[in-house]
């Protein structure tokens, strides 16, 4: 099982901040803004490559839920961030977005 996997069956901890039949949402453990929680969909897809009709649904979840997700943690501003593919620095390879707030951000790349 993949790291994300092991957080969704509860064998690893992680602070969560929502869940439901379908996604789970957790702190992330090393966050580079006072609000940064991962995303993620309870089935195991590997980015944004693996997205099928078949399986969109936990995508399209996800970001009903991020308002809500947010604003549970203080914040109507943000960024969603994906990163998608090892050139794009993902390291976990579970389809997962990142919920980064609470202060001014910086840095765009787009
Ligand atoms: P990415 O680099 O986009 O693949 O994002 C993976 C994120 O998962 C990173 O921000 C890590 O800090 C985070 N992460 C890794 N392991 C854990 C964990 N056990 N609990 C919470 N977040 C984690
Ligand atoms: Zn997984």
């Amino acid at each position: 099982m993949c790291l994300f996997c092991e957080i969704v069956a509860g064998n690893i901890p992680s602070t969560k901040v929502y869940e439901d039949d379908m996604i789970l949402a957790f702190k992330d453990i090393n966050p580079v803004a006072p609000v940064h929680i991962v995303v993620v969909p309870k089935l195991h897809i590997e980015n944004v490559n693996g997205i099928t009709e078949e399986n969109s649904k936990y995508v399209s979840h996800i970001f009903e839920k991020i308002p809500e997700i947010a604003k549970s943690q203080g914040i109507d501003s943000y960024r969603v961030i994906n990163n998608c593919g090892e050139d794009a620095g993902q390291s976990v390879m579970h389809l997962h977005f990142h919920i980064v707030g609470g202060t001014k951000l910086g840095e765009k790349i787009i």
